[in-house]
């Protein structure tokens, strides 16, 4: 396929976002593109709009798995162009739209020339940036049928040179979950608080301990204040309920876990000095993105082979990916590939994937196919 159908469908794409749990008329454009290509087997409604077509080689061998996302982002797309979003408060605003444009064309190649042993698996998964998607398809009775023995993705990264691939052993991207704790108490008239329960005094409190409690991990982590409140703009009553959020984060799976055990402890504590109820809420949790350190030499020889610029990160990114939980599940690689210097960052109004990089990244999952199945 020449690289123009793969960016007229990027641009497509990007003209028709739809938001995570959405995505359904962007995984019809998929299936209708992956037609010509005759995949072995096609699984669609994986995890909600998902989908997954399925390559085999002639002899027996590894399943390697490569991942793309199918949604965009509840943000006004700003950037004038000829493939402006033409749906009003939505854009394709973190490069979705060409990490599927890539998968397309490695679906193009794979038509083309199967791998020799294995299978290959390219997954279209909804939902990531609500961190649903992962899970919904691992939870899908029929990821059984493409249950991977490698998995792969890449992230588009605006800040680095173009066409740089961004490697990093062991954690890749942080875990992180949002986590809302709400207080209720009782109301009473503002003249009398004493007969009321008001949850204020123990908000402040838990904002102002629980930032502090990461602070004997030994990697990175850290809890941000996200929104508070407390009762309701009503002067004659004293507050009787309120809640908190906040997003937890960390570079280690095991530090994520106990720093939400942590944080749950103290609230009750907390909670229950001042004879409040307590209730938490997780939302938008994503599992540590952890790379595979079998995976890097290859990644080393698929890159010097292209003789692609490529570096190695010292410090995970901070950000979080739902790729994380494929790599809690099995051997995985996420990496960068980068989006230039001067490119708006991801989920500004302005960004626009830059199309220069859907043959780069069709010829580096390509590569690694070939490393792997031959
Ligand atoms: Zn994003
Ligand atoms: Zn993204």
């Amino acid at each position: 396929m020449p690289t123009h159908d793969l960016i007229q469908l990027r641009k497509k794409l990007h003209a028709m976002p739809e938001i995570a749990l959405e995505e359904k008329r962007t995984a019809k454009e998929i299936l209708n593109f992956f037609q010509d290509f005759n995949p072995d087997e096609t699984l669609t409604q994986l995890g909600g709009t998902g989908l997954a077509f399925i390559f085999k080689g002639e002899k027996p061998g590894k399943r390697l798995l490569f991942r793309c996302e199918l949604d965009a982002l509840p943000i006004e797309d700003l950037k004038e162009s000829d493939h402006q979003s033409q749906i009003p408060g939505k854009g394709h605003l973190c490069g979705h739209d060409g990490h599927m444009a890539i998968i397309c064309g490695l679906g193009e190649k794979l038509a083309a020339n199967r791998p020799e042993s294995g299978e290959v698996v390219l997954l279209f998964q909804p939902a990531e940036e609500t961190g649903q998607g992962a899970n919904a398809i691992l939870s899908d009775p029929n990821f059984a049928q493409i249950r991977p023995d490698f998995a792969f993705a890449l992230h588009n990264l605006p800040g680095y040179p173009l066409h740089q691939i961004v490697l990093k052993k062991g954690t890749f991207a942080a875990g992180s979950t949002g986590l809302t704790i709400k207080l209720t108490g009782k109301t009473a008239h503002a003249a009398h608080p004493d007969e009321g329960i008001n949850p204020a005094a123990a908000i402040a409190h838990l904002i102002q301990v629980l930032p502090t409690l990461p602070a004997n991990f030994n990697s990175f982590s850290l809890v941000t204040i996200i929104h508070a409140e407390i009762g309701s703009l009503a002067f004659g009553t004293s507050a009787g309920n309120g809640s908190l959020s906040l997003t937890i984060r960390a570079f280690d799976q095991d530090d994520l876990e106990v720093l939400i055990n942590r944080i749950k402890t103290e609230a009750k504590r907390i909670a229950e000095l001042e004879k409040l109820s307590c209730e938490f809420f997780l939302s938008e949790s994503f599992a540590v993105s952890k790379n595979d350190p079998q995976i890097y030499p290859i990644m080393e020889n698929v890159t010097d082979r292209l003789g692609l610029d490529r570096i190695e990160k010292s410090e995970p990114f901070r950000w979080s990916e739902d790729f994380g939980l494929f790599s809690q599940t099995c051997p995985s690689y996420l990496f960068g590939l980068g989006a230039g210097e001067s490119c708006p960052q991801l989920h500004e109004p302005t960004y626009d994937f830059p199309d220069v990089l859907i043959e780069t990244g069709v010829k580096v999952f390509e590569g690694i196919a070939s490393e792997i199945s031959g």
